[in-house]
């Protein structure tokens, strides 16, 4: 794993269709990316994974979905008005801005600017702490404004609705809400593709509980995310870790907080951050909102603050994980094939129909009608752009776990060539075998 890894990921999701950069056309906007179709595709089905797991099969969490503008004042409850701040430093060489933790550090001392290397004193060049958070207004007049603020993560709408929640639906605790959906941090950092951006997505769950159980869901979570990655995602079990943070690490109020770490090109970092936050975020909205925010258990007659487990996790950070891991490189007659071996159930296709020879007719309709055919019961793509070595290769490197290719003999013996993309072995089957076997081997039946 390294930089150059990094630089062909990055170089495989512009030229094939899974990531652009924001507003290209317009010289492109620095930590702010695009899915293009492919992309969308491989983030809708991480998505729909964590949505069926979590709120489709199981009875005891809810999905939710809240807005993204929410009211100043749920911020100064959840500590970011006043503690979500990085302190940034301006280079006096190129007068660029960045964050002091993220610099090198030269041998004496000074901090090195990683765009022009100009060695910066920040006791002369002093940082300043800026908040994370985009700040709008909701007014209709800018001279009159009402700043909100957009969500720098999705679970504090699931705190402000927990109330709601509890009254509309009559649920008992255990009790996790879960929702998807975009968050903004206005990140100032360079060249970690979508790893760190002021737009991302996040999959958040917060697991209510009483307080005594709170440490034993706690471990269930972990091993129960974990589980997700390697059993539902298809990452490699050695991609991943597991990082309890040091006491020091901790929040104040957290009792308990886990990274998985995925083990990307620039070395291991977070996948996603599983915390045991105690009663601080609903005791801190009860505060600042002045509403009642605990539960009565009709078991025990008695009424308490929940504690809430945190499994938080970042749709684009698993999309750029599965990425890496599927990522592979090897030679093929003396050249280098590109392949992504992603799982079959994360690949935009389950296969491609690929005529032979595109100028005769026969061969393109009979391609056309094997492609109609399949489309209604799995997702394919037809091709005919290019030599058929061409078409292969492209489909590798999109991870299409199948190509079919229908040739002339095709005509008369009713039989296509299947070709296995990890393989690259060559099977001959009959043309009405085609779906059956793509659904078998594929893992749809
Ligand atoms: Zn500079």
């Amino acid at each position: 794993m390294n930089e150059d890894k990094l630089t062909k990921i990055v170089s495989l999701c512009c030229r094939r269709g899974f990531v652009f950069q924001g507003s290209e056309i317009y010289g492109g906007l620095s930590s702010v990316w695009d899915y293009g179709p492919l992309g969308a595709q491989l983030k809708k089905k991480i998505k729909d994974l964590w949505w069926e797991t979590y709120v489709e099969k199981r009875d005891d969490i809810l999905g939710l979905d809240s807005s993204i503008i929410m009211h100043a004042d749920v911020f100064a409850a959840s500590g970011h008005l006043e503690g979500f701040s990085d302190a940034l430093v301006d280079c006096p060489g190129c007068k660029k801005r960045f964050r002091v933790d993220h610099m090198e550090k030269s041998k004496n001392g000074f901090h090195i600017c990683p765009n022009c290397q100009t060695e910066i004193n920040i006791s002369v060049n002093k940082p300043r702490n800026f908040n994370l958070m985009f700040k709008t207004n909701i007014s209709a007049t800018e001279d009159n404004p009402n700043y909100a603020y957009l969500r720098p993560e999705t679970a504090q709408g699931i705190f402000v609705n927990f109330a709601n929640v509890l009254n509309t639906m009559h649920r008992k605790l255990p009790l996790g809400i879960a929702q998807i959906g975009k968050a903004f941090r206005n990140e100032v950092t360079t060249g970690s593709f979508i790893f760190r951006m002021k737009e991302f997505e996040q999959m958040e769950i917060e697991y209510f509980v009483p307080p005594e159980e709170a440490e034993q869901r706690y471990q269930e979570w972990i091993d129960e995310r974990f589980d997700f990655y390697v059993n539902k995602i298809g990452l490699s079990k050695n991609s991943l870790k597991l990082r309890p943070h040091d006491k020091d690490e901790l929040a104040h109020y957290a009792k308990g907080c886990t990274d998985i770490e995925f083990n990307f090109p620039f070395g291991w970092s977070e996948l996603e951050g599983i915390a045991n936050r105690g009663d601080f975020d609903l005791k801190e909205h009860s505060r600042i909102s002045k509403k009642d925010l605990s539960y009565f258990d009709s078991k025990t007659n008695k009424r308490y603050l929940p504690y809430v487990i945190e499994p938080s996790a970042g749709v684009d950070r698993t999309f750029f994980a599965v990425l890496c891991d599927s990522y592979h490189e090897e030679e093929v007659n003396g050249k280098t094939r590109v392949v992504l071996k992603l799982k079959p159930h994360m690949a935009t296709y389950r296969a491609a129909v690929l005529p032979l020879l595109k100028n005769n007719s026969e061969v393109v309709n009979l391609a056309k009608n094997l492609f109609c055919d399949i489309k209604k019961r799995m997702p394919v793509v037809y091709n005919d752009t290019g030599a058929i070595g061409k078409l292969y290769r492209r489909q590798d490197e999109i991870g299409t776990p199948f190509c079919l290719t229908v040739d002339v003999e095709s005509l008369s013996d009713k039989k296509i060539t299947v070709r296995n993309r990890d393989t690259m072995e060559q099977d001959r089957i009959s043309i009405d075998m085609a779906a059956g076997f793509l659904e078998k081997e594929t893992g749809l039946k």
